[in-house]
């Protein structure tokens, strides 16, 4: 994958929002993460020294197959080329103290993605994100209780700027999010689509 960018939604599941204490949006809330993030199966997370707690995140997220500006929520889904785990790893000191989320969304290994794979529009409500540390369930979330389903993201995103063939869309993070340690693996699970597991590491840097 080679996204010209990432775009991410913030506070879509209302129970993450209030783990947080944030509001609800009435709006989707978006920001970017860097492409430069981008890891895959297997590649180690690396925790900077200096840079405090760094959560894990398992978010359902898409593959955008054809380049989609101004569209429906109707036709969203015909702009997707599949649907893939991704791991939204997130330094949550720094997105606090920062204010912007930029830097603590998109330090090196932050964004372990896994393999797209065609979904059907109408098998979009049954998917689920499954987030397990070292073998034990964190995280499990289910499609029907985002805030803005994914089609709303896209279209949403979509009157701002025109997503490429290529780009991620990545729908939000439910509860349970938690921090993770040098010498845990985490995976991020969509049943019945696939999976994407990565060691962390401490980074020397
Ligand atoms: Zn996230």
């Amino acid at each position: 994958m080679h996204p010209s960018k990432i775009v991410c939604a913030g506070r879509n599941y209302r129970a993450h929002a209030k783990e947080l204490g944030s509001d609800v949006p009435s709006e989707p809330l978006l920001f970017l993460k860097a492409t430069s993030s981008m890891i895959t199966d297997g590649e180690a997370i690396q925790l900077p020294q200096w840079a405090g707690r760094v959560d894990f995140e398992g978010e359902i997220a898409v593959l955008i197959g054809s380049a989609a500006r101004h569209v429906a929520k109707e036709d969203a889904w015909s702009h997707v080329a599949g649907v893939f785990p991704l791991n939204d790893v997130t330094a949550r000191e720094l997105q606090r103290s920062d204010g912007q989320w930029a830097r603590a969304k998109s330090f090196d290994t932050f964004c372990p993605v896994g393999t797209p794979v065609p979904v059907a529009e109408s098998d979009l409500a049954g998917l689920s994100v499954v987030t397990r540390v070292n073998g034990e369930i964190r995280q499990e979330g289910y499609a029907r209780d985002m805030i803005f389903s994914l089609p709303e993201l896209i279209a949403y995103a979509s009157r701002a700027m025109t997503l490429r063939e290529g780009d991620v869309i990545s729908s939000g993070t439910p509860e349970g999010v938690g921090p993770l340690s040098p010498g845990d693996v985490v995976e991020v699970e969509i049943p019945g689509v696939g999976a994407v597991s990565n060691p962390v590491e401490r980074d020397g840097g």
